[in-house]
């Protein structure tokens, strides 16, 4: 069923033409993964790779989150990765305010199928959907929650990958993930006791 929806949100991100990235644009990227996920990675915009590909997260930057999952036992099928904007902005600038607000329908719509008890925010722009204004430096590697939706900031995998000390920070970043999210569902006994260890919750 939430299959069946996201191939068809899938096709309406394919003809959307609501900002000016659709006319440089080479595919839209809307994400892939599991219909159902535990998991859902939201990363920052499609760069070179993802553009002719139409997939997220499969340059050197998708290599290292590759890395990253298996370092917690677990495949880039297992989760679900996609991006705050859909469109590769040119020269891989940063995307713009009204860029972001043109695509923020499609995002919400992705969560809204896939309903995961949690999401890891990969850099800032994915970060501010959720906690604008919140330093990156101060918040990242901790669970938070928004409702009924645990939270968990991240360092994007493309600056760690070029910084050794953030490359070892995402690193241990990444193996608190299996704990928050046994936090974020079901194995009450087991939460309350990685919540208190590990959790700052608001
Ligand atoms: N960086 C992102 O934020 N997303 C991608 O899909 C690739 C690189």
């Amino acid at each position: 069923m939430a299959a069946d929806n996201l191939r068809e949100l899938y096709a309406q991100i394919a003809n959307c033409r609501e900002c000016d990235l659709a006319e440089t644009r080479t595919r839209t990227v809307p994400g892939e993964g599991r219909p159902d996920a535990e998991m859902v990675f939201i990363g920052e915009a499609p760069g070179y790779y993802e553009d002719q590909q139409g997939r997220p997260f499969v340059g050197p930057a998708g290599q290292f989150l590759d890395q990253l999952l298996g370092s917690i036992g677990l495949r880039r099928q297992d989760v679900y990765i996609c991006n705050v904007i859909k469109c590769r902005p040119p020269q891989n600038q940063d995307p713009l305010p009204h860029q972001i607000r043109a695509c923020d329908k499609w995002l919400t719509s992705q969560l809204a199928l896939i309903s995961p008890p949690m999401v890891v925010t990969l850099g800032r722009y994915s970060l501010a959907r959720f906690f604008p204004g919140q330093p990156i430096s101060r918040i990242h590697g901790q669970a938070r929650r928004l409702g009924e939706l645990v939270v968990v900031p991240m360092y994007h995998p493309a600056a760690a990958l070029h910084q050794g000390s953030l490359r070892r920070t995402i690193e241990e970043d990444f193996r608190r993930l299996p704990g928050f999210l046994k936090a974020a569902t079901h194995e009450e006994a087991t939460a309350e006791a990685v919540e208190s260890k590990q959790m700052s919750l608001f």
